[in-house]
This record gives C-alpha cells, sequence and structure tokens, in this order.
C-alpha cells in the first residue's frame, strides 16, 4: 500500500528527516511507502504524516506564515512528528513572540533551554515505552516547562520535559533523524496507524 508521509521543507533538516522517515518505512516492511518534502498547503493533501524538522523556529515560524501554511498546519488530519525547533512550533505557549506557535500540543516551551555551556550534547535518556535507554543528540534544545490536556510526557531530563506524546502527535527536544536508532519513528508510525507489516 502507498503510505504518503511528508517533511515540511522550508528550513532546516529536511534531507535527514526525509531519510529518517524512508528508513523507518522500510524497517517495518513499508516498501511502497514515499516521503515527499511540503513547501505549499497542497503539498499535505494526502498525507498521514509530517515531520517539523530541527532548524531554527523563529525562521521556520516566519516562512511558514509566508507560505500561507500557518492555518492549514494546524487543521492537518494526520500526525506530526516535530523534533527540537519542530518543538518549539507544535506549543500552545513559547518564551519567544518572535515564534507564533501551531498550538497542537498543549504545553510552554522555553527555547534554547540549555544555555552557551551546554548547547550540544548527547545523552541517554529514558523513554516511556522504550525497554532500554534511548541515546539523544540536543543542539541548541528546547524544553517543555509544563504540559497540559492529555500531552503525555515520554521523557525527562533535569532542565526539563524533552519528549512528549499526544497520539497522533509526538515532540522532541531531540534529533532522532540524526542517530539510527529508529524506535522513536516506529512508535510515531504506530500512532498514525502504520505496523509493521513483515
Ligand atoms: N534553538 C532552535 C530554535 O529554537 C532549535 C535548534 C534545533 O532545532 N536544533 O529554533
Amino acid at each position: 500500500m502507498g503510505v504518503r508521509l511528508g517533511v515540511l521543507a522550508l528550513q532546516g533538516d529536511v534531507s535527514e528527516h526525509i531519510r529518517g522517515f524512508e528508513a523507518a518505512l522500510s524497517d517495518i516492511g513499508e516498501g511502497l511507502g514515499c516521503v515527499v518534502p511540503v513547501r505549499r498547503p497542497a503539498d499535505l493533501e494526502g498525507l498521514l504524516g509530517l515531520a517539523i524538522p530541527g532548524g531554527e523556529s523563529t525562521t521556520i515560524s516566519r516562512l511558514i506564515q509566508k507560505n500561507g501554511l500557518y492555518q492549514p498546519l494546524v487543521n492537518f488530519k494526520g500526525g506530526i512528528f516535530a523534533t527540537c525547533a519542530g518543538m518549539v512550533l507544535m506549543a500552545t505557549r513559547v518564551d519567544d513572540p518572535r515564534v507564533k506557535p501551531l498550538g497542537l500540543l498543549d504545553m510552554t516551551v522555553q527555547r534554547n533551554a540549555f544555555g552557551r555551556q551546554k548547547e550540544s550534547f548527547e545523552a541517554d535518556i529514558a523513554v516511556r515505552g522504550l525497554d532500554h535507554p534511548y541515546h539523544a543528540y540536543f543542539i541548541r534544545a528546547p524544553v517543555a516547562t509544563r504540559n497540559e490536556k492529555g500531552v503525555e510526557v515520554l521523557a525527562r531530563i533535569d532542565a526539563g520535559i524533552v519528549a512528549v506524546r499526544k497520539v497522533p502527535h509526538m515532540a522532541l527536544a531531540f534529533h532522532p533523524e540524526l542517530g539510527n536508532d529508529l524506535r522513536l519513528h516506529r512508535m510515531f508510525l504506530e500512532g498514525i496507524g502504520i505496523q509493521n507489516s513483515r
């Protein structure tokens, strides 16, 4: 069957996300799935899931509005897999007025929550639903400081919440698209009804 996934391709690590979704689809045996870049509202048609990549949330927010994608994204019926800057965009409240968040996950997000000393780091974190730790890459990462209305915390570190889910959406402060561990992609795909078909 032809599963169609998209990656918001305005700014950020788009190609890594395309590769990540492709790897996850082939890993679960969805050989006929396809992953397309999304730049205009019409590109969202027929998509079951969409990744909003890491990058610069202020820039992505500006380009979302410029390209007429704000309301189409708010109304998008599929699931969203949001990482880092994407997590910022999914929130209801962000500590930076330059970002107009989509408000799809009821949470408060703080941008660049780790300060200059710790702009980038790697950590093995416990994630709810995974049986062993996940090696996570944090790059100028945000954290959520407050979650409400059914937004489930999947992972938390000292600084705050770094992974959340409200099916069909997931938001991660780190970058699963940069490693080879596909467990979080798989969890997202299961949430939008794409199961292992092997
Ligand atoms: N600091 C960036 C922002 O708030 C996110 C960084 C990233 O996506 N790696 O937009």
